[in-house]
């Protein structure tokens, strides 16, 4: 894909790192389609592409809504009649409770969202990107890899689009498009944040029995220096322009060092290219 006339689809732009990367994307040339659930809400993304002389086409996707979902993609084909890459960065955080203080319906919420929202946009998208040749982005997480307590709904929603997208990413390449998942750490500057203190108190209030455990792991979150840790979502959104515009991009692309690190307490295949080198050898692509 070309940095001049791509045509870019991310989801979850009214903040964030979403945000952030609709306007470094534009800023680098790509043509954006900035997506939102709630269009009234792109006031800050609108000041933000006017103070940085970019334009945006804004349309409206909820990741949920399967008639929104196809409403947008096929908007985007009339208009364009072409999609080069597509950008899943919606998603919701929630600290719950601990699995038998939450309700099966909030855990379910949160798998809708970060999971089945991810499957439904690349699904959507896929026919398009297969065309052009293109590329799937999705805004995975280290705890996508390695477990956090108190927040199993996200992770078990981050662990999924990690193996979804591994096991994607092998046949979508043997057919042009190239599947990466970008991992941040800790964003210091959206509304996930680390661990914001009106959730604390929330859980802490709904945590039961888990009460005690769930103020230790507070303590401990406040004990550490977090050095290197956090990083700002326009860092996150220069690494997703890096891996739209990179000719051959690993899967899993780490957002900042401490990332990289961190996803070594548990794997050694870091960037996913010893099972992508595997997996190709599979479907008979091993060049691919
Ligand atoms: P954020 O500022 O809260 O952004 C989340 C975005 O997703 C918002 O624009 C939100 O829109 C949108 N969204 C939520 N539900 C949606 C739906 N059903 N359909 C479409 N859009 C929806 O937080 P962020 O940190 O930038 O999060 C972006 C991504 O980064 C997420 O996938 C998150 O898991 C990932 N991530 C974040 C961190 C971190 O520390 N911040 C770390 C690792 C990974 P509304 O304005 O309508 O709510």
């Amino acid at each position: 894909m070309t940095a001049e006339h791509g045509i870019v689809l991310i989801t979850g732009t009214s903040s964030g790192i979403g945000l952030a990367t609709a306007v470094a994307a534009a800023t680098a040339g790509y043509t954006v389609v900035a997506t939102m659930r709630d269009t009234d809400r792109a006031r800050p993304l609108l000041d933000a592409a006017e103070q940085a002389g970019v334009a945006l086409d804004l349309r409206q996707l909820d990741v949920t809504d399967a008639e929104s979902v196809t409403r947008c993609f096929d908007g985007v084909q009339r208009t364009y009649g072409r999609l080069d890459a597509l950008v899943n960065n919606a998603g919701i955080s929630n600290f719950d409770p601990t699995l038998e203080m939450s309700t099966m319906a909030a855990l379910r919420a949160n798998l809708e969202v970060n999971f089945f929202g991810v499957v439904a946009a690349s699904r959507a998208a896929m026919p398009l990107l297969r065309a052009c040749r293109g590329r799937l982005v999705t805004i995975g997480s280290v705890h996508g890899v390695v477990g956090q307590p108190f927040n199993e709904a996200y992770c078990a929603a981050k662990f999924a689009v990690e193996g979804f997208m591994e096991s994607l990413a092998p046949v979508a390449g043997a057919h042009g498009v190239q599947v990466s998942v970008v991992v941040p750490g800790f964003v210091k500057d959206t509304s996930f944040g680390i661990f914001p203190d009106i959730n604390r108190r929330t859980v802490q209030a709904a945590s039961g029995p888990y009460a005690p455990t769930f103020a230790d792991y507070v303590a401990w979150i406040g004990s550490q220096g977090w050095e290197g840790a956090g990083q700002l979502s326009q860092e996150v959104a220069e690494v997703v322009v890096d891996t739209l515009r990179a000719e051959r991009p690993p899967f899993r692309v780490p957002a900042n060092r401490w990332a990289a690190d961190y996803l070594g307490h548990k794997l050694t295949d870091r960037d996913g290219s010893t099972v992508q080198t595997l997996a190709r050898t599979w479907i008979g692509q091993p060049d691919n």
